[in-house]
């Protein structure tokens, strides 16, 4: 599904410190894979979602997509993939705080041009799949982090994407909801998604069916 080939990526920073954030980093990752990416801070692992999302170019190497070259596409098909076929938690959740529930989630389908009631069909289905139904009315900004948590994941699957990509999710959540999240990530790896996660949380990068360790821009297995 995603094949990295010795990809690269550095960064200046001032006039002459260059950061190597990936350096010769080559990963697969196969249908049905539940990958989690841990290290330290500043090791890469920000960067390198950010090249399989197709956010950032790589220097050099190349990042495969089902097929795509996701650096060689246009910005169109690029959104248009990031919008249908990943799921995309962002580590501060990237909801609209004054925005209820439901219009967050009705967001993708708009985006694709598909009709309102379409999007709120899917949402209600959603909902109710991740026990949060009570919360479409509400507004983001009233609810607690592993509320927004579930609603950030809620709307990555609103499109039905088969990978969900997910930067640091836990890291606003206290225990509890890390262990709620957990549970939910390996859930839907059952029923079929593939999963990559970066996590600071040694029990979920312990919950991979795949485990990466990053340092200094280099990636290993856990
Ligand atoms: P992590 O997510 O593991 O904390 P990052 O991928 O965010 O690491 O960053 C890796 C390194 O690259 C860090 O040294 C960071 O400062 C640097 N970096 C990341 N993005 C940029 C950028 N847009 N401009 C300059 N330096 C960056
Ligand atoms: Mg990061």
């Amino acid at each position: 599904m995603i094949q990295l080939n010795h990809v690269y990526k550095t960064f200046f920073k001032g006039k002459d410190t260059e950061v190597h954030a990936l350096d010769d980093v080559t990963m697969t990752v196969k249908d049905g894979d539940f990958v989690t990416i841990t290290g330290p801070s500043g090791s890469g692992k920000s960067t390198l979602m950010r090249v399989v999302e197709g956010m950032e170019c790589a220097d050099q190497g190349n990042c495969i997509l089902n097929g795509i070259d996701l650096a060689k596409s246009s910005d169109k098909k690029r959104a248009e993939i990031r919008n249908q076929k990943m799921g995309i938690v962002l580590q501060d959740f990237g909801l609209f705080n004054d925005q209820t529930v439901k219009q967050n989630l009705q967001l993708p389908f708009l985006i694709a041009k598909r009709s309102i009631k379409s999007a709120n069909i899917r949402a209600q289905e959603i909902l109710e799949y991740l026990h949060i139904a009570e919360l479409t009315n509400r507004k983001v900004q009233t609810l607690s982090g592993g509320q927004k948590q579930r609603v950030a994941i809620a709307r990555g699957l609103m499109m039905d994407a088969n990978l969900i990509l997910a930067d640091e999710p836990t890291g606003a959540l206290d225990h509890k909801a890390t262990e709620q999240l957990i549970f939910l990530l390996k859930k839907l790896n059952k029923e079929g998604k593939t999963i990559v996660v970066v996590t600071h949380d040694m029990e979920m990068a312990r919950s991979g069916t795949k485990q990466f360790y990053m340092e200094d821009g280099k990636i290993f297995p856990l």
